[in-house]
C-alpha cells in the first residue's frame, strides 16, 4: 500500500502536462534524495539561500539566482523587488494601498502586452500595482510602449510565450526601450522548458529578472522556482522574500526546497538533450499502434500550447465510425483503471504530452484507448 492507497486517492496517469492541479512533474531520485539530505539538519536560511543561489547562477549562466516557493511566488517578489530596491521603508508600505499610489515616490504600474496575459495576473496585481496595457490584435508598436512608460512604471513584463510574440514589441526591442528610462524588464518563463537555453537566453538579451517554475520542466520540487538576474534585482527580491516578515513572508521555501532545486537544475542541464528523442519515439509509438484502425488517425503535434519547441501525439476519432464521442473517450480514460489524465484537442482529438510520462505509461494509454474503442 501506498501513501495515497492508505489515503483512498487513486494515483494518475498524467499524460496531459506539468499541471499544478495533478501535481506538476515527478522528482528524479538525485532530487529527492538531495531534499532527504536536506531535511535532516539545520541551517542558516539566507546563507543557504544565498550560497544556492550562488550555484545556480553559475550552472544557468546568470550574474545572480534565488528560489522561490513558485513562478507565481517569484512574479510577486520580483514586482516588490522593482518597486522598494533594498529601501526598507518602502518594503514595509507593501502592498500598495489606494491612497499610496499617488505619492511620487513609489512606482504603482506594471506595462504589459495586451495579447501577453496569462491566468497568473494575479501573482503581480497583488503587490498593489495596476497594469498599463499596450498593443492589439494587430501588434505593438515600439512607440506605443514608450510613451506607455512614465515615472509611476515599476517594471515592463513579458509572459513568454512563442506562438504570441509577434504581437508585442520584440524582447531586444522592448528591452533597449525600457533599458533608456530605467525601466526593469521581467520574462516569465515558466513553462518555457524546453529549451534549456532559455535559462539564459533572456537575460543575455538584457531581460533583468526571468523565472521557471521549478515543479514544471525542472522536475524540482512542486512548490519551487527558479529566478535568475541582476545581482541588484536578485538582491531587492532576498530583501523582500522569506524569512523577512515582509509580502513575501507567506512564500516561505525551505531548505528541501532549496537543495531540491539545484539538484534538479544539474539534473535537467544534464539530460535536457535526451528528452526531445524520447517524445518523438513516443509519436512514433502511437502512429505504429494505431497504423491499421482507419477510424484513428495519430499525428505529430509540433509545438506545445505554450510554444515549447517539443512533439506531442496528437490523435483523432472519426466519432461516428466509432460510435463514441471525445468527450466519452476521455472520461472513460479518467474513470478507468488506471486513471489517466489528457487533454482535449480540437472537436475530435486528444492530445498526449510525453513530458509527464513515466516508463510504461505510453503502452497501458495505448491498451486503454483500444479496449475503450473496443479495437
Ligand atoms: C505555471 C505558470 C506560472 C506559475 O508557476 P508556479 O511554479 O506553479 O507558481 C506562472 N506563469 C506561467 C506562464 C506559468 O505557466
Amino acid at each position: 500500500m501506498n501513501v495515497y492507497d492508505e489515503l483512498g486517492i487513486r494515483t494518475i496517469i498524467n499524460g496531459n502536462a506539468t499541471l499544478t492541479r495533478l501535481g506538476g512533474s515527478i522528482m528524479p531520485a538525485e532530487v529527492v534524495a538531495a531534499m532527504v539530505e536536506a531535511s535532516k539538519h539545520f541551517v542558516d536560511i539566507i546563507a543557504l539561500q544565498k550560497r544556492v543561489g550562488e550555484e545556480l547562477a553559475r550552472l544557468t549562466r546568470n550574474e545572480a539566482a534565488y528560489v522561490s516557493c513558485g513562478a507565481a511566488a517569484a512574479l510577486t517578489l520580483s514586482t516588490a523587488a522593482c518597486i522598494t530596491g533594498l529601501d526598507a521603508s518602502k518594503r514595509e508600505r507593501l502592498p500598495l494601498g489606494s491612497g499610496e499610489r499617488n505619492l511620487a515616490t513609489m512606482k504603482s504600474e506594471v506595462i504589459v502586452h495586451r495579447y501577453g496575459r496569462v491566468g497568473y495576473d494575479f501573482a503581480v496585481r497583488q503587490v498593489g500595482v495596476t497594469f498599463v496595457e499596450i498593443g492589439d490584435e494587430n501588434g505593438t508598436s515600439p512607440d506605443e510602449l514608450e510613451a506607455a512608460i512614465t515615472a509611476r512604471t515599476a517594471a515592463l513584463f513579458y509572459f513568454a510565450n512563442p506562438s504570441r510574440e509577434h504581437l508585442w514589441v520584440p524582447y531586444e526591442e522592448g528591452i533597449a526601450i525600457a533599458k533608456r528610462h530605467g525601466v526593469p524588464v521581467i520574462v516569465d518563463a515558466a513553462a518555457q522548458l524546453p529549451p534549456k537555453e532559455n535559462l539564459w537566453r533572456f537575460t543575455e538579451m538584457g531581460a533583468d529578472v526571468v523565472m521557471f517554475s521549478g515543479g514544471k520542466g525542472l522536475c524540482g520540487p512542486q512548490s519551487s522556482g527558479l529566478i535568475v538576474g541582476t545581482q541588484q534585482l536578485i538582491d531587492a527580491i532576498a530583501f523582500n522574500g522569506p524569512p523577512h516578515p515582509f509580502i513575501g513572508r507567506g512564500m516561505k521555501v525551505g531548505k528541501e526546497e532549496m537543495v531540491g532545486l539545484l539538484a534538479a537544475v544539474k539534473w535537467y542541464l544534464k539530460h535536457a538533450d535526451t528528452f526531445q528523442q524520447v517524445y518523438e519515439e513516443q509519436v512514433v509509438y502511437f502512429a505504429q499502434e494505431f497504423a491499421d484502425v482507419p477510424e484513428v488517425t495519430v499525428h505529430r503535434s509540433f509545438p506545445s500550447e505554450a510554444g515549447q519547441p517539443m512533439p506531442r501525439t496528437e490523435i483523432r476519432f472519426d466519432e461516428s465510425r466509432l460510435g463514441i464521442t471525445r468527450d466519452a473517450i476521455l472520461h472513460k480514460l479518467a474513470e478507468g483503471e488506471p486513471s489517466i489524465d489528457i487533454a482535449g484537442a480540437g472537436a475530435n482529438g486528444v492530445l498526449i504530452n510525453g513530458q509527464t510520462l513515466m516508463p510504461g505509461e505510453v503502452e497501458i494509454i495505448a491498451r486503454r484507448l483500444k479496449e475503450i474503442l473496443k479495437i
